[in-house]
């Protein structure tokens, strides 16, 4: 049984980057390289040997490293086969579904539109990690650029049903400005109430939040809760259906 470790890198103003290494054979990838520089250091400090790189989307903060640190390593860019003209520097296109092999773990790729309209996600089956760019955050889920609400939901969904102990490694640090959305509209849910003193506490000492994981979402994340009938009543809008639910509570974000 593989155990890869993750190191979380601190990128640009509120980016996690992740570099996912094994610490025996010293064999490494990086997802989402918001920038270079971060990653380049951790990479010499800890003497690995960087193969691969994994985009989740497109977007500036997610590939700003790539052309920099393929340079610097001679690594592969891996990407969504559908969003291949938008990744700077893809070598490897992969199909939704697809397993990559790396070391003794099998990557799945994941099809999840809605933030843009190629985004993916990566699920380490072995480890159970999961790399889910901008779809979901810790209490909260992405913006919807390129999607609708719909698309969103399904994506959101595909998170969610992935197995409890899953840890998921999100884009960015979102959490505390999540949990205040949270809380508006989930008073009644005690769990968020110790989640909330947690979150309080690391961002006091200046540490991350993430990783999370799919069971804590499942209990906070107010946007894994659409099917809640406390919620619905909250929004006035008891009897709709847990997407319609989910459409309100992202519209009702866009604009707190
Ligand atoms: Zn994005
Ligand atoms: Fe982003």
């Amino acid at each position: 049984m593989s155990s890869l470790q993750v190191k979380l890198v601190k990128c640009l103003s509120d980016n996690y980057s992740y570099i996912i290494y094994n610490p025996i054979s010293k064999n490494a990838l990086v997802v989402d390289p918001a920038e270079a520089e971060p990653i380049s250091k951790e990479i010499d400090i800890l003497g690995l040997k960087l193969n691969f790189i994994l985009i989740t989307h497109h977007h500036q903060d997610h590939i700003g490293g790539n052309i920099d640190l393929k340079n610097l390593y001679q690594c592969k860019i891996i990407g969504y086969e559908e969003d291949a003209s938008r990744i700077n520097g893809i070598d490897i296109k992969l199909k939704n579904r697809e397993i990559y092999r790396f070391e003794d773990e099998e990557i799945e790729i994941n099809f999840a539109p809605g933030h843009t309209s190629g985004h993916v996600f990566y699920f380490f089956k072995k480890n159970k990690f999961a790399f889910v760019g901008d779809i979901v955050f810790s209490l909260g889920c992405g913006r919807i650029f390129e999607g609708n609400s719909s698309q969103m939901f399904n994506s959101v969904m595909q998170i969610k049903s992935l197995p409890d102990e899953t840890k998921i490694f999100c884009g960015h640090e979102y959490t505390e400005n999540n949990l205040k959305f949270c809380l508006a509209f989930d008073k009644q849910n005690n769990d968020l109430k110790d989640k909330a003193l947690e979150i309080k506490n690391l961002r006091k000492k200046g540490l991350p939040t993430i990783p999370t994981d799919v069971l804590s979402e499942k209990k906070n994340n107010i946007f894994f809760r659409c099917d809640n009938p406390e919620i619905s009543t909250n929004l006035e809008m008891r009897g709709e259906t847990p997407e319609k639910i989910f459409e309100k509570l992202r519209e009702l974000k866009d604009n707190f």
